[in-house]
């Protein structure tokens, strides 16, 4: 983006978010940051492509909001603090009301977390959005996947599902019921929208969960990887799950099921707790429901008995 490029970046770009900690922010070669003594670097990168990760013609200060969002999310499911924030943002034109939404959706999450945006880059091109976040955690104490063993309890936040339903309703890929209440369908399209990650309560989890990661590519899918990781099996009960009202009401009980399954984009936070630290949990809003076992792979249960089910996750180079 030749021309316009810096007063660009200096209209958009320069002030969102002010850190004691940052002795060089957007403007020089590169930013100078000072992480607190006795704290280990969280470092997570993710990029959001239109068409791909999220529908063309999105609303701007939505794009803004999801591509420091889903950053955020890594942040708290490793138990860390976001602090720093870097920008590569790709755009087909330089369209100043664009970029005034997408810097407020940007923006308000930035501040609502206390994250400076100290860098990045601009260019010109089909539309992405790349973000880098840095975050700190107190030495080794970060949350890994890999600490779950047998017989923990497996844990979900918030309402799984929701986001991958609101994302069918904005592609109208969904039948919805004529009786469906405009406020449930609104609220399940939020949910895609303007995900909340969960950054206080990963920053709670240090010291009490074994194991964590956040969920993006579906429930099903993310569980796994952490099972995976922690060298053991996992069992999930679907009746345990917590199915939001919305999601229940626009879907019904059997694709809401599906929908926190396998559903992507919830960036709620999937956990495991030694039962002895159960009480440590007090406050927080999350779900039991399931547990680790013995062995390999997720068995999905209905009560007590295992259901047939194929939970491949996202994975954008399947072939
Ligand atoms: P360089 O050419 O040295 O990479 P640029 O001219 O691209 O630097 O950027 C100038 C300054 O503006 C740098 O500090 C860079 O980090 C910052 N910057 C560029 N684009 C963005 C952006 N989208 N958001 C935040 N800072 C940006
Ligand atoms: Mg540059």
């Amino acid at each position: 983006m030749p021309s316009g490029e810096f007063a660009l970046i200096d209209r958009f770009f320069r002030d969102i978010g002010a850190r004691r900690d940052v002795p060089v922010g957007v403007g020089d070669d590169g930013a100078v940051l000072a992480p607190p003594a006795g704290h280990d670097l969280v470092a997570v990168v993710d990029t959001i492509v239109e068409s791909v990760h999220f529908p063309a013609g999105s609303p701007a200060r939505s794009i803004g909001h999801r591509a420091l969002a889903v950053n955020l999310s890594d942040v708290a499911a490793m138990g860390a603090t976001a602090a720093w924030a870097l920008l590569a943002l790709t755009l087909p034109e330089a369209d100043e009301r664009w970029l005034a939404e997408f810097t407020a959706g940007f923006g308000m999450l930035a501040h609502a977390h206390d994250v400076q945006l100290v860098g990045g880059d601009l260019t010109s091109g089909p539309l992405a959005v790349t973000v880098q976040v840095l975050g700190t955690v107190p030495r080794s104490a970060a949350l890994l996947r890999s600490g779950g063993r047998p017989g923990d309890l497996v844990y979900v936040t918030g309402t799984p599902g929701d986001a991958a339903c609101g994302l069918a309703l904005l592609q109208g890929r969904l039948r919805t019921p004529a009786t469906a209440d405009a406020a449930a369908l609104a609220a399940l399209r939020e949910r895609f929208l303007f995900p909340a990650p969960r950054c206080a309560i990963g920053e709670r989890l240090r010291g009490v969960a074994s194991a964590c990661i956040d969920l993006s590519d579906g429930l099903a899918g993310d569980l796994s990887k952490l099972a995976l990781a922690s060298g053991c099996g996992a069992r999930v009960d679907v009746t345990q799950l917590p199915l939001s009202a919305p999601l229940l009401e626009v879907a019904g009980r059997a694709a809401a099921e599906h929908f926190a399954l396998t559903g992507g984009d919830d960036y709620e936070l999937c956990f495991t707790v030694p039962p002895a630290r159960v009480p440590e949990l007090e406050g927080l809003a999350c779900t039991a429901i399931g547990r680790l076992a013995e062995g390999r792979g997720l068995a999905v249960c209905r009560g007590d008995s295992v259901i047939e089910f194929s939970h491949s996750g996202f994975d954008h180079f399947a072939r």
